[in-house]
């Protein structure tokens, strides 16, 4: 599976513990030659047994869709890792010592690393190219001290490696690197704020292209409203719950990832069947929106603030890159600070990256539609390469 350096697809591979999404596709251009899910991995009766057997079903799929991956010059496989702790804030090639070093940092996403160890070692063992891995959190490497630090005893912060690292960085670093060309201004110039929005949420605020403030922290329930997760509550939340309700560590856990946000707002986690409840005259779904809202506009507000001025915020992601309603409503009454959308420009369904605030408005509004795998591969190649991704 040699290939000449410098060409050839790359295979970027998303390893979850019971899932593997994959996707060939051209570096510099982002043709996409195949992509697909294995799923249920190691679930009873599914015939995915492991890691191993998914990375097999994958090539098996793969070579249906003809592509046979001994043959296709696949110059590297790039893949996505959660969680790179205080320990990755750049993406770096696979090998063991790498290895062993993301699984050690498996208890600050222990529902996300060990599966992407899992889909490295087998990916590794099946497929002889560099592999390298390309880290959610490193974009947010660049936080100040000021914005990555829980005030919290500096001694026991130390120990346990606590700290906002943040997360969909590839995203963030994607649409905020997609920003310059579309308003036709260099990075270096810009302030920036992007907002993720897909079952997952988070905000960023961008300096020049670098991050500066983002809303998730040590793990991905900090800050917005989500599908299933709180985003902020009160800290006290917690033992409150423990002592008035009974309810044990876990319980609490999995309550605030699994049982909140919008589904434990309105029954539903979706923002198109919300919309629809909302639309339906569903009181419990529109509280739910504007719950939503209003977080959005509070992490806004204070991002503006931090930066001292704004020149683009970016709508990202299923909800951000579709729902027309929630970007209205996000920046409605804003018009004082020179945020504003066209109507017009704003309903208009795309696919494409475009701005959707009227011509010489302050702040110009835009809608890029990410693209993850993208980003991990340029990140691969421009590793590989010794260039600057
Ligand atoms: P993601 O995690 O980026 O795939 O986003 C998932 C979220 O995006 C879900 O809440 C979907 O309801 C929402 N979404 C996806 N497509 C649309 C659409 N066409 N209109 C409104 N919401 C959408």
């Amino acid at each position: 599976m040699s290939a000449e350096p410098g060409s050839g697809p790359v295979l970027v591979l998303n390893a979850g513990s019971s899932s593997l999404k994959y996707q060939l596709l051209d570096p510099a251009g982002g043709d996409v030659r195949a992509k697909g899910t294995v799923e249920r991995i190691g679930e009873e009766g599914s015939g995915v047994a492991d890691h191993h057997a998914a990375v097999e079903q994958m090539s098996a799929a793969l070579a249906d869709a003809g592509v046979d991956l001994a043959t296709a010059g696949v110059r590297a496989v790039g893949h996505r890792v959660v969680h790179g702790g205080p320990d990755f804030s750049d993406p770096v090639v696979v090998d063991d010592d790498v290895v062993a070093r993301i699984e050690a940092l498996s208890p600050l996403a222990p529902l996300h690393n060990p599966g992407a160890v899992a889909g490295i070692e087998a990916a590794r063992a099946q497929l002889d190219v560099p592999h390298v891995a390309v880290f959610d959190t490193a974009f947010f490497a660049t936080l100040p001290p000021a914005a990555s630090t829980y005030a919290l005893p500096r001694a026991l912060s130390e120990r346990y490696r606590i700290r906002r690292y943040g997360m969909h960085g590839t995203s963030h670093r994607y649409v905020s690197r997609a920003v310059p060309a579309l308003v036709g201004r260099p990075l270096e110039e810009l302030d920036q704020v992007v907002l993720h929005l897909g079952n997952g949420c988070s905000a960023s605020a961008v300096h020049h292209g670098r991050a500066v403030d983002t809303s998730m922290g040590l793990t991905p329930l900090q800050g917005l409203v989500m599908g299933t997760r709180s985003g902020d509550v009160d800290p006290g939340l917690h033992s409150y719950l423990h002592r008035e309700a009974g309810l044990s560590v876990e319980e609490i856990d999995d309550l605030l990832n699994k049982q909140s946000g919008l589904k434990g707002l309105s029954g539903v986690n979706d923002f198109r069947q919300l919309q629809e409840h909302r639309a339906a005259g569903d009181e419990a779904a529109a509280l739910a929106f504007d719950v939503y809202v209003h977080r959005l506009k509070h992490y806004l507000g204070a991002y503006l603030v931090q930066l001292g001025r704004l020149d683009v915020l970016t709508f990202t992601a299923g909800v951000g890159e579709n729902n027309a309603a929630l970007r209205a409503a996000v920046v409605e009454g804003l018009g004082g600070l020179g945020l504003a959308v066209d109507p017009g420009r704003n309903a208009s369904p795309s696919r494409e990256a475009r701005v959707i605030s009227p011509d010489g408005a302050p702040v110009t509004v835009a809608v890029v539609p990410t693209n993850e795998e993208l980003e991990i591969a340029r990140q691969t190649v421009a590793l590989l390469d010794g260039t600057e991704g």
